[in-house]
């Protein structure tokens, strides 16, 4: 006898604007492989609205869990009743449960973005891998934070505004600000490099970045993934090192939040990543 599984309510991804979101494609292939009849939508909020009532209508709609994306995710934090340890350190809220009335917050932005790299490369020692992160938004935020939890010695850290950079310097310990023109000569002797900037994305000018310097066998990643294939990654490539595009963050993030909602963790399939790379119009 084959058991169905236990009903959920539905899911969401909040954005504004959000119809581009791959999260409903990576959700709804989870749900129909568990045999949900459930369904993950794209939920526009405007950023003038009241953003915590349109949570509560949701909940009263039958939402039992959403993902939040750009510009929300601060207002998302705001708007909680409680929130996890990793959503308090970053101010920001990328998964919402609903439950009888209450909000409550994650983010797996940052766990999710190391999840990414695991998958390639199981047995990193983190202790032992100094780092060049380039860029201080949103993305680098959540990033350095699993880096310092994850004990990452050496976190350099650049961005073309430096003031930005400086900001975040009490996300995790042994965080060093350097300057944006000096990122080539600061990959010297690093185990992992990581472009959380929009430079390399279509419409953006590429990232000119020199990897050279960086330790024999060290980690690229590039968490652009339009396109999926950066001249960053190219060029890290054709020097030998080891490639992590931007879907490894965007899927695991997502699994993330699919476990902390269903207490399943998803598997992220071959079939998943080629619907992904198919709607990007891209290949392996
Ligand atoms: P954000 O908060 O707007 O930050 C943008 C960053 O890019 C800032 O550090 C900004 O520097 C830098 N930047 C922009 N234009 C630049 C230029 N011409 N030269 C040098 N630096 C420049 O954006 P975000 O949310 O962190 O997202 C950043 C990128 O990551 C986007 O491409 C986004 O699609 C991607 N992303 C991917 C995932 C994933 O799952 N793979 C998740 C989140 C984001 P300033 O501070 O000087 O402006």
């Amino acid at each position: 006898m084959t058991l169905s599984p236990q009903p959920l309510g539905r899911l969401a991804i909040i954005g504004w604007p959000v119809s581009h979101s791959r999260s409903p494609l990576i959700h709804n292939y989870w749900l129909a492989a568990q045999g949900q009849s459930a369904r993950y939508e794209a939920y526009p909020i405007d950023p003038q609205d009241d953003f915590r009532a349109a949570l509560l209508d949701m909940a009263a709609a039958g939402f039992i869990g959403a993902n939040v994306t750009v510009p929300h995710k601060e207002a998302a934090f705001a708007a909680m009743d409680e929130v996890s340890a990793a959503a308090q350190n970053l101010g920001a809220v990328n998964t919402i449960s609903f439950q009888n009335g209450r909000l409550i917050g994650d983010n797996t932005d940052g766990d999710g973005f190391l999840a990414g790299l695991q998958t390639v490369t199981p047995n990193q020692d983190w202790q032992k891998t100094p780092a060049l992160i380039l860029g201080a938004g949103g993305a680098a935020r959540a990033i350095i934070a699993a880096l310092g939890r994850a004990g990452v010695p050496d976190i350099r850290l650049v961005n073309r505004t430096r003031a930005k950079a400086e900001a975040l310097s009490d996300l995790a310990a042994h965080i060093n600000i350097g300057d944006w023109q000096d990122r080539d000569g600061l990959a010297e002797g690093c185990g992992l490099l990581i472009n959380t900037t929009s430079l390399g994305m279509a419409g953006q000018p590429p990232l000119n970045m020199v990897v050279q310097g960086l330790q024999k066998n060290a980690l690229v990643s590039d968490i652009v993934y339009t396109p999926l294939h950066t001249p960053l990654l190219r060029a890290a490539q054709a020097g030998g090192f080891i490639c992590v595009d931007g879907l490894g963050m965007l899927l695991n993030q997502a699994a993330l939040s699919f476990e902390i909602w269903t207490g399943t963790r998803p598997d992220i399939t071959p079939e998943l990543r080629g619907l992904l790379l198919a709607d990007l119009d891209e290949k392996d």
